[in-house]
C-alpha cells in the first residue's frame, strides 16, 4: 500500500494488462481505461452491424464469458512485439457496465456459437510516441491498407468507417475526444473478426 494512483501510473511498465483477451462479467479490465465511448450509427439510426450476426442473448450478468476477437489478439500480440516497452494504461477490450446500455463494440454481443461465449469486437490502443507506438502512425496506416476486417476507427476527434463515406476520415464528437487511445471495431461476423491473418500496421516511423 502507500502507492498513489499517479506512481502505478508511471509504473506502467510492469503493468501487463490483465485478462484483456478473456474473462467474464463487465469490469473494465485496464485499471486506468478511457471510457470508450465508441459509437457509429448508420443511416438507419442503427448500430453498425448488429442484425447481421448472431448476437448473444441477454440479459448480460457478471457470470458472462466473453473473449476478444482473434482478429484483436492479433493486433495486440503484433503491437506488443513491435513496442515492446510501450505503456498499455489505455489498453482495452471489455466495457464496463456502462457500456451494457449502449451500442458498444466493448460489449460481448456476438455470440460464438461453439464456445456460447460473446464476443468483444473492439479494442483501444494507447497512444505512447515515446515507447514506440504513435496511433498517429497507426491511424495512416490503418487508412491506406483498408483491411477488410475493419468497421470503423476512431482516433483524435476522427472517425474513418469502412462502410459509412468509406477509409475517409469525418469529425467525431463523443464525448472522450480518443487522444489518448485508438479504437478500433471490426466486423461482427465471425469469418471477419476470428480471421487471425497479420495486419498490415506501422505504429512508429522506425518500423519498416
Ligand atoms: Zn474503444
Amino acid at each position: 500500500m502507500g502507492k498513489s494512483t499517479k506512481n502505478n501510473e508511471e509504473n506502467f511498465e510492469s503493468q501487463q494488462e490483465p485478462d484483456l483477451l478473456e474473462g467474464s462479467g463487465f469490469k473494465r479490465q485496464s485499471s486506468h481505461g478511457d471510457e470508450c465511448d465508441d459509437y457509429l450509427e448508420n443511416e438507419n439510426n442503427d448500430f453498425e452491424g448488429v442484425g447481421l450476426c448472431d448476437q448473444l442473448p441477454r440479459p448480460w450478468g457478471n457470470s458472462t464469458k466473453w473473449r476478444a476477437a482473434g482478429s484483436l489478439r492479433t493486433l495486440f500480440q503484433q503491437v506488443n512485439s513491435l513496442a515492446a516497452g510501450r505503456n498499455k494504461i489505455k489498453d482495452g477490450t471489455i466495457g464496463d457496465l456502462a457500456h451494457q446500455q449502449r451500442s458498444s463494440d466493448h460489449n460481448p454481443w456476438v455470440l460464438d456459437k461453439d464456445s456460447h461465449m460473446g464476443i468483444v469486437t473492439a479494442v483501444d490502443i494507447t497512444h505512447d510516441p515515446a515507447n514506440g507506438c504513435d496511433c498517429n502512425i497507426l491511424a495512416k496506416s490503418l487508412q491506406e491498407n483498408k483491411d477488410k476486417r475493419i468497421k470503423y476507427v476512431i482516433w483524435n476527434k476522427q472517425i474513418m468507417s469502412s462502410t459509412v463515406s468509406p477509409w475517409t476520415w469525418r469529425p467525431y464528437t463523443g464525448a472522450n475526444p480518443h487522444n489518448k487511445h485508438l479504437h478500433i471495431s471490426v466486423g461482427c461476423e465471425r469469418s471477419v473478426c476470428d480471421l487471425n491473418d497479420n495486419w498490415k500496421i506501422k505504429i512508429s516511423e522506425s518500423n519498416v
